[in-house]
């Protein structure tokens, strides 16, 4: 499919279908954050109403169907998102069951300019439960030209009745050779050495080659990461608490924890590699140094079991509603201690 890094095998079919016009009337696109699921919702969106003849995976992405779909300005595509409250500025909680009934009028009418009405909710997962009840009729009874992509990194907070109706499409993380392939074909050879950094997560790596607040902000991230592990537990507490007690809404302070627990996973799983002798497999060579100090004062396994309970509560963070503060708590509990590390932040 046009511009899509990895999958490959399950876009083929799901292209060749939408080439065909044979395909359901739902899919779920799910799959951690970026690692593509959005794009190919736009690709199918585009497949399914590209102007060009004969039909292309992807569609053609130089034609006016095309272009419009890409910019959101295609009148039979629409994305359904939270919306920012004019008020607060602050995203709203929820995706509102007036967002679906608008949707849904919307969608009962034929298309106007192409031949498919695609609706791309994105993230699925924030309908109100409301939302999701009224969902359901449109997945019961869906309209002849219609196809709904519900996108979202946590399929199961679902209600199970809307996933017994739509087909699922699973993403897994891409092969690092292939990111790497894809990123110097896109944008030069200097771009191959994000590719490890995106641990198997294609927009990771292009934002990385592409956006140096990208790039800052990792390296932000890691000087958090060595601070905490210099410190004492009362100033961690009181980082949790920071944390835990930001003013953001619900869904963006998950996020924030999620993107720690993720990056400093990568961080933890690096100094276990050091510990076990094997370093060329780092995502971070560019700590080198403070993963060898990590393995030497922690040792391997207590720095892969740590590895692991970060991607437990990363989980728990996503799925559930565990109590942010318990689990930051927790966390500051587990990390190791080195003074010297307060060195490399
Ligand atoms: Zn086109």
């Amino acid at each position: 499919m046009r511009d899509v890094i990895g999958q490959r095998r399950l876009l083929d079919r799901l292209g060749d279908q939408a080439v065909r016009g044979d395909v359901a009337h739902a899919y779920e696109l799910s799959g951690p954050r970026s690692i593509g699921k959005h794009t190919v919702a736009i690709r199918l969106a585009q497949t399914l109403n590209c102007d060009r003849e004969p039909r292309v995976s992807g569609g053609c992405g130089a034609c006016v169907a095309c272009r419009k779909i890409e910019r959101g300005l295609h009148p039979d595509v629409r994305e359904v998102t939270r919306l920012v409250d004019s008020g607060t500025r602050d995203d709203r909680k929820n995706i509102s069951i007036e967002q679906v009934r608008a949707m849904q009028q919307d969608l009962a009418l034929r298309p106007l300019e192409g031949r498919t009405r695609v609706v791309i909710i994105d993230d699925a997962a924030d309908l109100s439960e409301h939302a999701e009840t009224a969902l359901l009729k449109t997945l019961e009874e869906p309209p002849a030209h219609a196809c709904l992509l519900l996108v979202t990194p946590t399929p199961s907070r679902l209600l199970d009745t809307i996933r017994s109706r739509v087909q699922p499409i699973p993403f897994r993380p891409v092969p690092r050779a292939e990111i790497e392939a894809a990123l110097v074909a896109r944008l030069g050879p200097d771009a191959a050495r994000y590719a490890a950094a995106a641990a198997g997560k294609p927009g990771v790596a292009i934002r990385l080659a592409i956006d140096e607040a990208e790039r800052e902000a990792r390296r932000a991230l890691e000087r958090e990461f060595y601070t905490l592990v210099a410190s004492r537990l009362t100033d961690r507490f009181a980082w949790a608490a920071d944390l835990a007690e930001s003013r953001t809404d619900t869904q963006k302070r998950s996020a924030q924890i999620e993107t720690r627990l993720v990056e400093w996973g990568e961080l933890l799983r690096d100094a276990a590699f050091v510990a076990a002798g094997a370093p060329e497999r780092a995502v971070r060579p560019e700590r080198a140094a403070e993963s060898a100090k990590l393995a030497a004062s922690t040792g391997g396994r207590e720095l892969v079991d740590l590895a692991q309970a970060f991607e437990r509560w990363r989980r728990d963070v996503v799925e559930t509603t565990v109590s942010a503060r318990m689990l930051l708590e927790l966390l500051a509990l587990r990390l190791p201690y080195r003074a010297d590390l307060a060195a490399a932040a």
